[in-house]
């Protein structure tokens, strides 16, 4: 795989994706710029070294429609104040003669904004007519997109079959060094910590994991398919039924690997998540019949944190609890803290995760916060991603 550096780009027409996958409020102002700053050195190299700049994204999930709520315009307005003297036009679609107009007598150093990708459903289902329009008179292609490496979309995949020249941005770059860091070569002791709602999306991390970590610390609503799957009562605790036996699969697969899983030993439980209140904290089974669990309890908290102390390399993603709820939050942003102070290589994930740490001020200690949580996921999973595989 190439990088951006590596590539000529003077005078050439580059198709650069990037993810503007940014909020939006009611009135369609950026409530998070992050994503486009973290775009803004590969953009900058590409101007100042002379390319003609058609950048594409997503935003949002316009299901092929075009959706004035899911433009791309409040970007473009963005850009021009973050980009001064530099020409940003917002192209009023994303393929078709007059976006291919305004391709051809586009400047060097100058920046074209295609319009939402996903206003098209033949992005989602990576169709090769419209990947070809799309690469439409370009002659490079950069992916800046990690967000949106694990999936096999047009912009992302499709387009690289019609464009000579392929390579991988700043922040895709950074992404790629540092997830490898810890799916090829982890130092050892290697912790993972998983939480979050579903088991569903992190069954192949739970099951790359498995063979590769030393140690899984399970919280957040999944622990408690995993501890129903072991036979303990969990009250109103959410459990994904149909989980069961995979949960058990896992735990014994990571029992043959001499890979320790450690589930929540106490339990923050509340009556209803509408009430906001701890009703008590257990630390027994089974958990009494009328009650959910919605955080990690303080006994937990300290054996997590026996093993995040003493660990070289950390992987999280996924919050310990109902953390959106202030009464709910102490586990995860204790274990935000923890990671923080702990001096191993740590790599944070998820949308979730993130604001903990960010909650808890500890962002500039994370090793690498990652852009893309599924992504991220995925890299863990398997190593690659059809986004990069495409590059190479
Ligand atoms: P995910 O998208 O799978 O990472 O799940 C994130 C969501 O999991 C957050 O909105 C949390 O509120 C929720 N969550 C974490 N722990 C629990 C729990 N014990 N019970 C219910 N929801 C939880």
């Amino acid at each position: 795989m190439k990088f951006t550096e590596e590539i000529k780009v003077k005078g050439q027409l580059v198709f650069l994706r990037v993810d503007f996958n940014v909020p939006l409020d009611e009135n369609l102002k950026i409530r998070d710029e992050t994503r486009i700053k973290a775009s803004l050195p590969t953009i900058k190299y590409l101007l100042e070294n002379g390319a003609r700049l058609v950048v594409a994204s997503h935003l949002g999930r316009p299901k092929g429609q075009f959706n004035p709520k899911m433009s791309l315009k409040p970007v473009a307005e963005r850009l021009r104040e973050m980009l001064p003297g530099t020409t940003v036009i917002m192209a009023p679609d994303v393929i078709g003669p007059e976006v291919d107009r305004l391709k051809t007598s586009l400047k060097e150093g100058e920046l074209l904004l295609l319009e939402n990708v996903r206003f098209y459903n033949q992005e989602t289902d990576n169709e090769a007519d419209f990947s070809k329009k799309l690469a439409a008179g370009c002659q490079v292609f950069v992916n800046d997109a990690f967000g949106s490496c694990h999936r096999a979309h047009a912009s992302v995949v499709g387009i690289t079959a019609y464009i000579p020249e392929k390579a991988a941005g700043f922040l895709l770059k950074k992404e790629v060094e540092h997830l490898s860091r810890i799916t090829h070569h982890p130092e050892k002791p290697y912790v993972a910590i998983l939480g979050g709602a579903k088991i569903e999306d992190k069954i192949p991390v739970l099951e790359s994991l498995v063979n590769k970590a030393d140690v899984l610390l399970i919280g957040g609503a999944m622990a408690y398919t995993f501890l129903k799957a072991q036979g303990k009562g969990v009250g109103q605790s959410l459990v994904e039924e149909d989980k069961l036996k995979i949960a058990d699969s896992i735990m014994k697969k990571a029992e043959d690997n001499g890979v320790k899983i450690i589930l929540p030993l106490d339990h923050v439980l509340t009556s209803s998540l509408d009430s906001q209140e701890i009703e008590m904290v257990a630390d027994s089974y089974p958990l009494p019949d009328n009650l959910m669990a919605v955080d990690i309890g303080p006994k937990t908290i300290a054996e997590y944190e026996k093993y995040i102390k003493s660990a070289r390399t950390i992987f999280w993603n996924g919050p310990l609890g109902v953390f959106e709820v202030k009464a709910f939050s102490s586990g995860t942003v204790e274990i935000a803290r923890a990671v923080a102070s702990s001096s191993a290589f740590s790599v944070v994930g998820g949308g979730d995760s993130i604001a903990a740490i960010h909650q808890a001020g500890v962002a500039d200690r994370i090793s690498h916060i990652s852009t893309g949580g599924g992504a991220s996921l995925e890299f863990i999973a398997y190593g690659t991603l059809p986004g990069i595989e495409a590059l190479k």
